[in-house]
């Protein structure tokens, strides 16, 4: 895989919680406040569509191996399904479940019209050659074309899949077609109608809510710290943007283990040294920490930017930073996030902080529908825009109720998504 790829970072050991409990108990207390139907809350609380494959694919020695993956649609309502694919070893279906409802949120809460889907394949790509993933991506391609297409449902890269599979699954879709379907995934290389700004997008929007949260808390970005848990394609391009906005980066980890620097580090100059090494440990000038120990440093904003459950009720005690940007997708449990609440301690929730991402993957797939292109400059101003608008909306919701930012955001997602609903109707 190349430098790329979203990497991932090893969850915290001490406390597994199910991310598919978290999600559910997230939604429930948004649905308590906005005094939902029940009947409405039944339909929101559960998946709407749920794909498990199991699959051979040839490895090189010719042997075959069976494969387990999933594709879960929480919600169409509002637009396709949208939501990315991950290979990773510890995938599961209560995993891909949440993952999807959450993205249901993210797309309502940016205000794009996609519902939320995710996939995933139980696979450590670690351990496969270029060819094998090749043809795990495609046969797992082959196998969710059930449910994808570009009016119906369109991955993304997610932990561990990266432009070139997005390439691989866009070709194994037209070839099946007999003609070129660029819209049915986003997140791919330019050269087959990817967007401008797309790799950078989800780095970009952490960076644009963080300096809106800093002003809302008064945070002064140039004398705040930050560090950064996962060096994938959100935390490495989190850490140079936030750098260049003019936060201090004191500590970066990946799956390897982190590394800390108070005085700040130099991201251009990790970066190259990544290239070489393939880690970010051992980097000149820093004292190695372990992923666990990096959330608890002594800084103003922490940014987990890797897997979920990284913040539980173990750890939220001792976290010191003021401000939590969730980079990844669920990485605080809803035990965490009311110790963090008691705390005083700020959450920008996933489902905002990461939402550029996806954003752009709506761009990206406007452009492939329409056949025209759009410069980066306009990609990055409207992807502002949207980003600034929803955090605006999130903190109006969160101050008139009194509650978390979590919370606030959750209350303008699901009133879109419940709306949507109420005014489509019952079929038949
Ligand atoms: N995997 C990313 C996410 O969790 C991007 C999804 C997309 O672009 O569809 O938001």
């Amino acid at each position: 895989m190349t430098a790329t790829t979203e990497t991932a970072t090893k969850t915290h050991p001490a406390i597994v919680t199910n991310p598919w409990e978290s999600a559910q108990r997230q939604f429930d207390a948004a649905a308590e406040l906005l005094n939902m139907d029940k009947s409405l809350r039944a339909v929101l609380r559960e998946v709407r569509r749920e794909l498990v494959v199991r699959f051979p694919v040839r490895m090189d020695n010719g042997s075959l191996k069976i494969y387990e993956g999933y594709r879960v649609q929480h919600n169409l309502t509002r637009g396709p399904a949208k939501g990315g694919i991950r290979f990773h070893p510890n995938v599961s279906l209560d995993e891909v479940k949440a993952l999807s409802m959450w993205m249901t949120w993210k797309c309502a809460l940016v205000n794009i019209p996609y519902g939320g889907a995710k996939g995933g394949v139980i696979v450590d790509p670690q351990e496969l050659s270029m060819r094998e993933l090749e043809r795990l991506t495609r046969r797992f391609a082959s196998e969710i074309t059930l449910l994808v297409g570009p009016e119906s449902d369109i991955p993304a890269p997610d932990v561990n899949t990266n432009a070139q599979v997005m390439a691989w699954i866009m070709d194994t879709v037209s070839m099946e077609s007999g003609y070129s379907v660029p819209a049915v995934v986003t997140g791919k290389p330019q050269e087959i109608g990817g967007s401008e700004g797309r790799p950078a997008a989800t780095g970009r929007g952490v960076t644009i809510v963080a300096l809106q949260a800093c002003k809302r808390l008064k945070m002064d970005p140039a004398s705040s710290t930050v560090a950064i848990q996962g060096f994938g394609n959100v935390g490495s391009i989190s850490a140079q943007l936030m750098e260049q906005a003019g936060f201090r980066i004191a500590a970066v980890s990946d799956v390897y283990g982190g590394i800390y620097n108070p005085a700040g580090i130099d991201i251009a100059k990790l970066l190259e040294y990544r290239e070489e090494t393939g880690k970010v440990t051992g980097f000149e000038g820093t004292e190695p920490v372990t992923n666990e120990e990096l959330l608890e440093l002594p800084v103003d904003i922490l940014v987990p930017a890797a897997l979920e459950n990284q913040l539980t009720s173990e750890n939220a005690p001792r976290i010191k930073a003021k401000l939590v940007v969730e980079g990844a997708n669920g990485p605080t449990t809803p035990d965490a996030d009311a110790i963090l609440e008691s705390r005083g301690i700020t959450v920008v929730p996933d489902i905002l902080a990461n939402a550029g991402g996806v954003t752009v993957s709506y761009f990206e797939w406007v452009q492939d529908l329409q056949s025209f292109f759009w410069e980066e400059s306009e990609i990055n101003a409207r992807l502002e825009n949207i980003m600034v608008k929803a955090f605006n909306q999130m903190c109006e919701q969160a101050d008139s109720h009194s509650c978390s930012l979590r919370l606030g955001a959750y209350l303008v997602a699901v009133s879109r998504v419940a709306q949507a609903t109420q005014v489509r109707g019952i079929y038949p």
